[in-house]
């Protein structure tokens, strides 16, 4: 889903705050009535909410439903996105906003910029694109369980990723350094690497490959399991050949149920990997489980930092199910937003514009001009 910023410094105060009104209300309405919209923006006078339902509802951030009782509306995960980088803004950790890097299974990564100019990435969580596809009745298990799941979810993952990115970074792991985090969003540092799968030359193959092995015990050393090392979760810069470790809303303790069955996974990742690419099998067979020798507690440390044991309960859960949905729907499944999954009941505003993804993605990796999000910086 494309990140349009073209209306962010064109919405008023009124807007600003009718769009929080109906991000508030969804919290425990599925539809939020035009009425509720109305009392918890506290605006006085219908005209003033009407002209900022139709504002926002214009360009996508809202989205109007009929529903069966009442018409009412619901955020988008453009209204989100616009709520999250307002929060940015005022914080004043994003000035404008670049091309964007990423599209991976349930994210969208861009590259923006502080008011310094400095470059740094923004990543955009988006559980719930890919399963709430297909089968209705899944799709209506994983919602009804709570109207507002993909951005409470997407959230979580968002604080889950910033507490471990954090955790990590002060404890001298190759992670990039994280710099804030808004509703499903994380700014984080960027990092001048390309993912191993795309990097062209391996100087010597078996020494990254023992670094990395060398790196997944570290991490259980400390408590903890990455649960999706890969040659698209590791940044290698080809000057250097280090690796930066990165994406982590799967990252479980080594206490974990499953523990055993990520650790082997990840391990075998990578032996896959170098097999494959570089015909490199290791003489070490290890590392095994029965390397993994805890020294430190950075999974229980990880808890304190606000992100809790019960809201990790509550992502790992979802990310269970939706890995259990995506297995038995075949694998691969189509990068199908709830938003769009749910045309036939929403009334399209007819300005809206159709996104054409594809085309964003394109052109320099880091390069690109940069749209200035500020109302008094044009
Ligand atoms: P997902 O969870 O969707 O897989 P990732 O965090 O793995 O998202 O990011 C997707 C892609 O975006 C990466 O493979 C990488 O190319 C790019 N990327 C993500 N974070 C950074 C970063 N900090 N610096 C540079 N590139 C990044
Ligand atoms: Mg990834």
């Amino acid at each position: 889903m494309k990140l349009d910023t073209r209306a962010i410094r064109y919405l008023t105060g009124e807007d600003w705050r009718v769009l929080t009104a109906v991000e508030m209300g969804s919290k425990n309405h599925e539809v939020v009535p035009t009425t509720l919209i109305s009392q918890i923006s506290g605006l006085r006078g219908a005209s003033g909410v009407n002209r900022s339902i139709s504002n926002l509802a214009k360009v996508g951030l809202i989205a109007k439903v009929k529903n069966a009782k009442y018409d009412g509306y619901r955020l988008t995960y453009g209204g989100l996105d616009y709520l999250a980088l307002n929060a940015f803004i005022k914080r004043k950790s994003v000035y404008s906003i670049g091309n964007q890097v990423g599209v991976g299974k349930e994210s969208d990564i861009y590259v923006v910029a502080d008011e310094s100019g400095k470059q740094i990435i923004l990543k955009i969580h988006r559980l719930g694109r890919i399963s709430f596809r297909t089968v209705k009745a899944n799709r209506d298990y994983l919602r009804n369980r709570n109207s507002a799941s993909w951005m409470y979810m997407s959230r979580l993952a968002a604080m889950k990723e910033f507490a471990f990115m954090k955790i990590l970074k002060d404890n001298g792991f190759p992670v990039p350094t994280p710099l804030d985090q808004a509703r499903h969003c994380v700014l984080m540092e960027l990092i001048d690497s390309y993912p191993l799968r795309q990097v062209t030359s391996i100087a010597d193959p078996p020494k990254l490959y023992a670094d990395l092995m060398a790196l997944i015990l570290r991490f259980a050393s400390q408590g903890l399991i990455h649960g999706d090392f890969n040659e698209f979760n590791i940044l290698v810069n080809e000057e250097t050949q280090q690796p930066v470790v990165i994406d982590f809303p799967q990252m479980v303790s080594i206490d974990h149920t499953n523990a055993k069955e990520y650790f082997d996974r990840d391990v075998q990742c990578i032996k896959t990997f170098f097999e494959r690419k570089f015909k490199f099998i290791s003489d070490d067979e290890g590392p095994t489980w029965d390397d993994v020798k805890r020294t430190g507690k950075l999974d229980i440390e990880v808890e304190a930092s606000g992100f809790s044991k019960k809201q990790a309960k509550e992502l790992d859960k979802y990310l269970q199910q939706v890995t259990q949905l995506d297995e038995r729907e075949g694998g691969e499944a189509g990068d199908i937003s709830p938003d769009e999954d749910d045309e036939d009941e929403i009334e399209q505003s007819s300005d809206v514009e159709e996104d054409d993804d594809e085309e964003e993605a394109e052109g320099e990796k880091y390069g690109g001009e940069h749209s200035n999000l500020s109302k008094d910086n044009p």
